[in-house]
C-alpha cells in the first residue's frame, strides 16, 4: 500500500471545510482515499454538505465506515469520486507536485497509474482514456513511470480548469501595445481613470460588469473588483460569482455576460459615490496623497537601507514547480546589496546572509537550492521556524532603527526592504509592492503611520514605474497594496506591522504560481533585471529630480 501524506493540503482543508484531514491514501489498486477526523458534535449529513459533490451521499460514508455517526478521534474514509470538484482538484494539484499546469492544458507526470485512472482523476471520467492516447500519440495504452502525459484543457473537469494560466497573448496591435500602456499606468495610480466602470441592481446589492472579449471571471473580476488573490478564495468567489450570474461553464462566457458581484465584496474605490465607505476610502487616498514629502539624498549619501530577504534556512517560504521562494528572493537581495554598496553612499545594512556564498552572486539560470541562511542578529541564528524567522526580523530591524534615530540619523531617510516571492492564483502575473496602511499598522500609529503609509506608497511608485519601463510585469489590478486582503479580513505582514521604520515596503518579486513567473525567475537575466529595477527606484526616490507629488 502506498501512502503519501501531504501537509499543506491538510492545514488548507482544515480551514475550509472544518474538518481536520489525516491523509491521502493511493492503494495498490488505484483507489485514492481522503481520511478525515471530524470534530466534536459534526454529523454525516454536515460532511456531505462540506466536501462531497453530492451531498447525499453521506449515507454512502456511513455504510463505509460503519460507524453510526462520526466520532471524534476515529478518521473517516472517503473515496476520491465522491469528493467535490474543488476538493479533488486542490488535492490533485499537490498530490502530483511535479505536473506542470499551462493555459493549454495540464502536462502530469505519471507516478505508476495506468491512462484510464489519469483520465478519471482528471477528466472524471474514465473513458476518456482514448482521448488521452490521442492527444499524446501514443502508440499503446501502456504507460511507464514518470512518463509525461498531457491532458487537454477541453477535457479536464472544471473545477480543475481554472488552476490553468490564462493564453499569453501573441498577435500585438498596435491597439493593443496603447491599451496595454493605459492599464500599465493605472496598476500604479490608484485614482479611477475610467470613471465609473460598474453598474448596479437596483436594489443596489450586486454590481454589474459586462465582460469583455478574452476576459476570465477569475482575473477580470475577482481579483479587479474585489482584491482577492489567494488561490482558494480565487476560485469559491468565482464559482460564487458564476452561480449568481447563472453561468455554468466558467470557462465558456461569452462576451457581453453581465457578471454580478455581491456588493461587500468590491474594493472601495468601485463602490457607488454616495457609499460611506467609498467616501472613507478618497478622503484616506486624499491625505495620503497631501502628506507625502520628497526626501532629497544625492548618490545615497546619508541613506540608510536595511535590506531583508524573506524566508531562508530550512523555512523555503513557498514553493512552486520545484522553484524555492527562498532561493531566488536571496539571489535579488544579494544582487540588490552588491548594487547599492558598488554604486552609492547608502548604508546598507543586510538582515540576513548566506552563510556560505555570503554575498556572492551566483551567475546560474537555475540555481542550486540551499539552506544556510542564516540572520545577522547577535549572535547570528540558523533560520528555521517562520514565525520565529519573521520576529526575529522585525525586532532586528527594531534595534537597528533605534540604534540609528539615537544617533541623530533623519527618519526619513532609513528605509527598510524585504524581498519575497508570492503564490497567488496563477491567473495573476507580476510583483506586488506591500506598503503599511496606517489603519493596519501596530508598531507605529496615528500621524507618524500616515506619513509611513505616504512615503512608502511614493517608494514604490517609484520601483514600480522602474519595472513597467523595464518590462517587468506587475500584478494587474492594484500592484500597491497596504493590506493583504482575504475574504473576511485584511491585514499586514508582520515584517511590516511591527516595523518601527516609517518608510518600508515587502516586494512581492513575482507569483510563483504563474509558470510564466516562474520561468522568467529561471533565467539570471531575468533577475539581475529585477534586482536593478528596485535598485534604480530606490535611487529615483531619493533623486532632486523626483516628482514633488505623490503620483
Ligand atoms: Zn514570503
Amino acid at each position: 500500500m502506498a501512502k503519501i501524506g501531504f501537509f499543506s493540503l491538510f492545514i488548507f482543508l482544515t480551514v475550509l471545510y472544518s474538518f481536520e484531514i489525516k491523509k491521502v491514501e493511493l492503494t495498490d489498486s488505484f483507489e485514492i482515499f481522503l481520511y478525515v477526523y471530524p470534530f466534536e458534535g459534526e454529523s454525516y449529513i454536515k460532511l456531505g454538505e462540506g466536501l462531497l459533490r453530492n451531498k447525499d451521499d453521506w449515507k454512502k460514508i456511513k455504510g463505509l465506515n460503519k460507524l453510526p455517526y462520526p466520532m471524534k478521534g476515529i478518521a473517516l474514509k472517503i473515496p476520491f469520486d465522491l469528493l467535490k470538484g474543488e476538493v479533488k482538484a486542490k488535492i490533485l494539484k499537490e498530490f502530483y507536485k511535479n505536473d506542470k499546469y499551462e493555459y493549454n492544458g495540464i502536462y502530469h507526470t505519471c507516478k505508476r497509474e495506468t491512462l484510464w485512472h489519469i483520465a478519471l482523476w482528471f477528466t472524471g471520467d474514465g473513458k476518456n482514456y482514448k482521448k488521452l492516447k490521442e492527444a499524446n500519440n501514443l502508440l499503446s495504452y501502456e504507460i511507464e513511470e514518470n512518463q509525461e502525459i498531457f491532458i487537454p484543457m477541453e477535457l479536464l473537469f472544471s473545477e480543475l480548469k481554472s488552476y490553468l494560466p490564462e493564453k499569453p497573448k501573441v498577435v500585438v496591435t498596435k491597439e493593443m501595445v496603447q491599451e496595454q500602456k493605459v492599464k500599465e499606468e493605472t496598476k500604479i495610480n490608484d485614482i479611477q481613470k475610467e470613471g465609473e466602470i460598474l453598474e448596479f441592481t437596483e436594489d443596489k446589492n450586486f454590481a454589474i460588469y459586462k465582460l469583455k472579449k478574452g476576459e476570465a471571471l477569475y482575473s477580470a473580476v475577482v481579483v479587479r473588483f474585489t482584491g482577492i488573490d489567494e488561490v482558494q478564495e480565487v476560485i469559491n468567489l468565482a464559482m460564487e460569482i458564476a452561480r449568481i450570474s447563472g453561468i455554468e461553464d466558467v470557462t465558456k462566457i461569452p462576451a457581453n455576460s453581465p457578471i454580478k458581484i455581491p456588493r461587500e465584496y468590491l474594493l472601495p474605490k468601485y463602490l457607488p459615490l454616495d457609499d460611506p465607505k467609498r467616501q472613507e476610502w478618497e478622503n484616506k487616498e486624499k491625505l495620503i496623497q497631501e502628506t507625502y514629502k520628497p526626501v532629497y539624498a544625492p548618490e545615497l549619501k546619508g541613506v540608510y537601507i536595511i535590506l531583508d530577504a524573506g524566508h531562508g534556512g530550512s523555512d523555503t517560504g513557498a514553493i512552486s514547480g520545484g522553484v524555492w521562494e527562498s532561493t531566488y528572493t536571496y539571489d535579488i537581495y544579494n544582487r540588490l546589496y552588491n548594487l547599492l554598496k558598488e554604486k552609492t553612499e547608502a548604508e546598507v545594512i543586510p538582515l540576513v546572509q548566506d552563510r556560505k556564498a555570503k554575498f556572492k552572486v551566483i551567475e546560474r539560470d537555475k540555481l542550486p537550492q540551499h539552506r544556510s541562511h542564516i540572520i545577522l542578529t547577535e549572535p547570528p541564528e540558523k533560520l528555521s521556524d517562520a514565525q520565529r524567522g519573521v520576529n526575529l526580523r522585525w525586532k532586528l530591524s527594531n534595534k537597528i532603527y533605534t540604534n540609528l534615530i539615537n544617533k541623530g540619523i533623519e527618519k526619513s531617510k532609513i528605509v527598510f526592504i524585504s524581498i519575497h516571492a508570492d503564490a497567488l492564483h496563477p491567473s495573476i502575473r507580476g510583483a506586488t509592492f506591500y506598503i503599511p496602511g496606517a489603519n493596519y499598522m501596530k508598531a507605529i500609529t496615528g500621524k507618524e503611520a500616515i506619513e509611513g503609509e505616504s512615503q512608502s506608497k511614493k517608494l514604490s511608485k517609484e520601483i514600480a514605474k522602474v519595472f513597467l519601463n523595464k518590462n517587468i510585469s506587475l500584478h494587474p489590478y492594484e500592484a500597491i497594496r497596504e493590506k493583504i486582503i482575504r475574504y473576511k479580513n485584511s491585514w499586514l505582514p508582520a515584517v511590516l506591522k511591527m516595523n518601527l521604520i516609517p518608510t518600508k515596503v515587502l516586494i512581492e518579486i513575482v507569483n510563483l504560481n504563474n509558470a510564466e513567473d516562474r520561468k522568467a525567475l529561471e533565467i539570471k537575466e531575468f533577475r539581475k533585471n529585477l534586482a536593478e529595477g528596485i535598485f534604480e527606484g530606490i535611487v529615483s526616490y531619493f533623486h532632486k529630480n523626483n516628482n514633488k507629488k505623490l503620483e
